[in-house]
């Protein structure tokens, strides 16, 4: 059983151990590039049309050459094809400006040269590898979240586009020290606030809430990632009867609701059991949500775009 897929943008499929990055690749360098986590389950990758959009919309943030995306398509089929049916796997798509030495003036400087030559090639590539055992205990345990402060207000998606805060960007550096901060503190996960003590995101997740028969996201204007699991779910839970919103939440409202969410694609659905170390019982609808989130999840394939 193969535990690394790795297939490129030609379609070749790689040796998942050999080196496939020239050490002075941007994304590497600078974390200049996109990337989408996306879950393959059943030998498919789900919602695969919303992260393909989604790549699309990264790239035109950081000024990245369109993504080919009918190529993107078949290696990410042709990859979770190799991964097979059996287990689950996550897939990621890699996106990077390519290598520094082609950047124009670089290269300019190097050959004297023609600037039209010297548009550098992006990298990228499809790498499916096996989802990690935390993933198993969120969905049915649930997690504990600390909320920390992410130090914006979250009027600075508007204030400073080149921020980046609606692409899913290479430079995750900051979302891993969130972790592992949490992670000291004894925590599973984080649940991001702003200077105004607004709710915004986790370091990998949408944060969703639900209070009667409404599920409630900060809209991505406040500085959050759209998420394409939240998305899924409120498609499927306004069907069933749900009352989804977008609309800023503050702290308090964390405290005064029925139950939070942290959704995302790999994990799906995991259920906020304490936060800032109050316990939050299960509510008796939980396992509806759970159900919404996967149902969601395998009819976003058909769906389409964002
Ligand atoms: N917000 C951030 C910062 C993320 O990194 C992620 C996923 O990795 C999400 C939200 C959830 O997005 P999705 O449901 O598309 O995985």
């Amino acid at each position: 059983m193969v535990d690394r897929v790795l297939v490129t943008l030609d379609g070749a499929v790689r040796d998942a151990d050999a080196p496939l990055l020239f050490a002075d690749d941007i994304g590497v360098l600078r974390g200049d590039g996109v990337f989408e986590t996306v879950l393959v389950r059943g030998g498919n990758a789900c919602a695969l049309e919303f992260h393909l959009g989604r790549l699309r919309r990264s790239a035109q943030a950081l000024d990245l050459p369109e993504p080919e995306l009918g190529r993107w398509r078949e290696a990410v089929e042709r990859a979770a094809k190799e991964w097979g049916s059996d287990r689950e796997g996550l897939l990621r798509l890699v996106l990077t400006r390519g290598r520094d030495s082609d950047l124009p003036g670089v290269r300019e400087k190097v050959t004297s040269g023609d600037l039209a030559a010297a548009v550098p090639v992006p990298t990228s590539y499809v790498l499916v590898l096996p989802v990690p055992a935390r993933v198993a205990v969120a969905r049915t345990d649930g997690v504990a979240v600390v909320t920390l402060s992410r130090g914006i207000s979250i009027d600075l998606a508007q204030a400073a586009p080149w921020q980046l805060l609606g692409a899913k960007t290479l430079s995750y550096a900051t979302n891993m020290a969130a972790l592992r901060f949490a992670n000291r503190m004894g925590a599973d996960d984080v649940i991001f606030t702003s200077t105004e003590n607004r709710v915004l995101e986790g370091p990998r997740s949408s944060v969703v809430i639900a209070r009667d028969k409404q599920l409630i996201t900060p809209p991505s204007k406040n500085g959050v990632l759209p998420g394409v699991t939240q998305r899924a779910l409120f498609a499927e839970a306004e069907k069933a009867g749900w009352d989804c919103q977008y609309k800023s939440l503050f702290t308090a409202d964390l405290l005064t609701c029925d139950s939070i969410w942290l959704l995302s694609s790999i994990t799906l659905a995991a259920r906020v059991n304490s936060l800032d170390g109050l316990r939050m019982s299960a509510p008796d609808n939980a396992g509806e949500i759970i159900e919404l989130v996967d149902r969601g999840i395998a009819r976003a394939g058909v769906i389409g775009d964002w």
